[in-house]
């Protein structure tokens, strides 16, 4: 049968019934309080008409309610789909149109949302799992015994959609659990670990990649909704160890005027990732933080996510590389179009094999069959390694710029911009051009007094010609996404 994911919040109720587990705003849970109301709630589903391989999507903000949803329709052999809870109505019934989906378990809060897609997509079960938490508290809280295998689908994840519309990646425990082994092995956790998640657990990294394997581990885990002074304070008061977030992040936690009165010494891990973080802006964060100790990860849905790292030490000489090794049980090549692996300072793109590859696109044959092809997954980032074997992200094929013919790659421009001391950030998109095709912008959020003349100029002397932005504009905030990435195709539509 092989390990299954709730299979391991019931090892871990046996081993550490007293651990407190899940810390939130509210509650204090052990794995054996979290583990029991599943149990629980997947009678009272089950009681209620759902499942073995129904696919009811979670709705909620980082809290105990998102883990008994989860983990209660995992018991049942039921496949959980995290869902961002941003989405409206409209773009919520078109992804569960798509999957076929046979309900939604929600936090209570989020219910006029839920009601307003019910309406547009009638489903059998829609259930608040606060309510269906109180009526399940007179069922058995002994483990279920249903047949349920670690090669069953177990669920389904959405890519972010930032460069289109979200695909659903199908994952098995197996897979999961592959992930979850990566990230132990390679940050070293233990029981002892305190792992701080803040980003939205509908997104791939905070649920599959950190929050697994602090499972796995058997860590206590602080869950709550970022905030750049939640992020400090809940660092002091819980003595968290471990913290995954994107680099956004860490950039306005770093900015807090009172920064320097927190206690974050206790930490031992900032993994960052889901983007690049500039260098300049690196250094700012690490003395903020009076910190060293940030890895940089790179992965994405479809591969678990799981890819590579950047150790500490490694940012001292290969800053802005994502590593040089793949994490334990994946593999990684830089490849050409014919795939044949780039010679050093060579663009290619990366791809990925290993254990914790999704299954496949739900229901999408083609788009499968076009990002795996004999067993490597097809990234779309385009990279190249240094003449010591370091992988450097370039950019997103989808992202690169074409002007007159040339490829121009936004990351470089933006790393340029972030030199700047006056530039908070920036993003930089290509705008159709009727004789270039495309033209380059820079879309600039400032942190001080900077004119358009300036950055001209700054930039003109990083850059070649053909690189420059011929266009420029400002702006309080750029487009993101629940998880804090950037969304390229909004930004291109900014004045
Ligand atoms: P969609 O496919 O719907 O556009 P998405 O690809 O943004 O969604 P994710 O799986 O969250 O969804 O993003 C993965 C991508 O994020 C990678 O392919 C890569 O381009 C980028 N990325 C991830 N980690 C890093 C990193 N450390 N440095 C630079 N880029 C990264």
């Amino acid at each position: 049968m092989g390990t299954t994911v709730h299979g391991v919040l019931e090892r871990n109720a046996r081993k550490y019934p007293e651990k407190e587990a899940f810390i939130t705003a509210s509650n204090r849970l052990t794995y054996a309080e979290m583990n029991n109301t599943c149990n629980q709630l997947a009678r009272l589903l089950q009681a209620q008409g759902v499942h073995q391989g129904d696919k009811v999507a979670v709705m909620s903000r980082n809290n105990e309610h998102y883990f008994y949803a989860f983990f209660s329709l995992m018991k049942l052999g039921a496949i959980p789909m995290p869902l961002n809870i941003r989405l409206t109505p409209t773009e919520l019934a078109a992804i569960l149109k798509e999957v076929d989906a046979a309900g939604i378990f929600y936090e209570e809060e989020l219910q006029a949302n839920v009601q307003a897609t019910k309406e547009l997509l009638p489903l059998p079960h829609v259930i608040s799992i606060q309510q269906a938490a109180a009526l399940a508290a007179s069922f058995s809280a002994d483990n279920l015994d249903l047949p349920i295998d670690s090669r069953d689908v177990c669920e389904i994840l959405f890519t972010s959609g930032t460069t289109g519309t979200p695909k659903g990646a199908v994952f098995n425990h197996e897979r999961i659990l592959a992930v979850a082994t990566a990230v132990s092995v390679n940050f070293g956790l233990s029981n002892q670990d305190r792992m701080l998640t803040l980003m939205p657990l509908s997104h791939s990294a905070p649920i599959n990649t950190f929050f697994m394997s602090g499972l796995y581990c058997g860590c206590s885990h602080v869950i709550g909704d970022f905030a750049p002074k939640t992020f400090l304070q809940l660092i002091q008061q819980e003595k968290t160890t471990f913290s995954f977030a994107a680099p956004i992040a860490y950039l306005l936690s770093s900015q807090d005027p009172e920064i320097d009165q927190y206690d974050l010494s206790s930490m031992r891990v900032f993994a960052y990732g889901g983007g690049p973080l500039a260098l300049a802006s690196y250094e700012r964060v690490k003395k903020a933080f009076k910190n060293d100790n940030f890895y940089q990860v790179y992965g994405l849905t479809e591969a678990g996510p799981n890819g590579t790292l950047l150790y500490p030490h490694e940012h001292l000489t290969k800053s802005g590389s994502i590593g040089k090794y793949p994490t334990v049980n994946m593999e990684l090549k830089v490849v050409r179009p014919d795939d044949s692996e780039t010679a050093a300072n060579e663009y290619g793109e990366i791809i990925l094999a290993g254990d914790s590859l999704m299954l496949e696109y739900y229901q999408k044959p083609e788009e499968t069959a076009a990002a795996i092809k004999g067993g490597w997954l097809y990234t779309g980032d385009i990279a190249y390694r240094d003449e010591d074997g370091y992988v450097y992200i370039v950019d997103r094929k989808k992202d690169v710029i074409i002007s007159g013919g040339v490829n121009i790659y936004p990351r470089e421009i933006e790393e340029v911009l972030a030199k700047h001391e006056a530039v908070s950030e920036s993003c930089v998109v290509g705008i159709p051009h009727p004789e270039w095709g495309e033209t380059v912008k820079a879309v600039v959020v400032t942190k001080g007094t900077v004119t358009e003349a300036e950055l001209r100029a700054f930039v003109s002397a990083y850059l070649a010609d053909y690189k420059c932005p011929r266009l420029y504009s400002f702006v309080e905030e750029l487009p993101r996404n629940a998880s804090g990435k950037i969304l390229k195709q909004q930004v291109k539509q900014l004045n």
